[in-house]
């Protein structure tokens, strides 16, 4: 019997001043183990920080071959940064990972799982779902749930959260899926159009650690209106 040839998963990190988190978040990223016969391709996007993440990138980029590291000229948000990631793309699997540590990539394994095993083409995780998360901010918490309910009734889902940072995807249906908000109109617009696919979709309990905006949260409430516009134009209006 001849092994099956190794797989890639590609780890997309969008990152806009992260200087004091994005070390310790590469060196996690770095240092999970994969299931056997699968590596990583790691990508990460520098969205024009100004707090000295682009000096420690461009000096990774020089000592790091193995990293692919691409740098936008202006501040666009996490959903430019996303599109710059997936077109580096050339794994057979793509993750999103944010620079923060709110997501834990020891959970890559088990995000995994429903992909390797033949039963998703997309899993999603869920911080609602029960896993060890930080006890934080209510509103937010509301906002969440409100905004994944509007996103259910829109596309038929039963997702309990779809602005859940952690979204993996075959390659083949990352590829078929062109992406458009540049913010974090992201989630919505990712979660529409892989409905719209008709993939099967997953999802997986994961444990978050939420950070507060004085330790760089950046999402605001205006980003939960932006959210409800996307939900509504890239479920009903594309
Ligand atoms: N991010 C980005 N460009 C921006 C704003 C954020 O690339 O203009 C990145 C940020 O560094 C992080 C991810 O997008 O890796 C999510 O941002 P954040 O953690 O602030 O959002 P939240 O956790 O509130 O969804
Ligand atoms: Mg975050």
């Amino acid at each position: 019997m001849t092994a099956s040839p190794p797989k890639v998963l590609s780890v997309v990190i969008p990152v806009y001043n992260e200087v004091n988190l994005l070390p310790m978040l590469l060196g996690r990223v770095e240092s999970v183990p994969l299931p056997q016969g699968i590596t990583k391709q790691i990508i990460l996007v520098d969205d024009c920080s100004k707090d000295g993440t682009t000096d420690l990138l461009r000096d990774l980029a020089q000592k790091r071959p193995d990293l692919t590291i691409k740098f936008h000229e202006v501040n666009q948000g996490k959903g430019a940064a996303l599109r710059t990631g997936f077109a580096a793309v050339t794994g057979d699997f793509v993750i999103v990972q944010d620079a923060d540590l709110e997501y834990d990539p020891r959970e890559f394994p088990r995000l995994l799982e429903p992909i390797l095993d033949g039963r998703a083409d997309v899993v999603f995780g869920s911080r609602f779902i029960g896993q060890t998360h930080r006890v934080l901010y209510y509103w937010h918490y509301v906002g969440n749930k409100l905004l994944t309910m509007l996103s259910n009734m829109c596309s038929n889902l039963n997702l309990t959260d779809m602005e859940c940072c952690y979204k993996l995807f075959k390659r083949e249906v990352a590829d078929q899926i062109k992406l458009e908000e540049p913010r974090f109109g992201i989630e919505p617009e990712l979660t529409a159009k892989v409905a719209r696919l008709g993939a099967r979709i997953y999802e997986t309990p994961v444990s978050y650690s939420g950070r507060t905006f004085a330790e760089g949260k950046k999402i605001n409430w205006k980003d939960g209106f932006s959210a409800i516009r996307c939900i509504l134009k890239y479920n009903l209006f594309k």
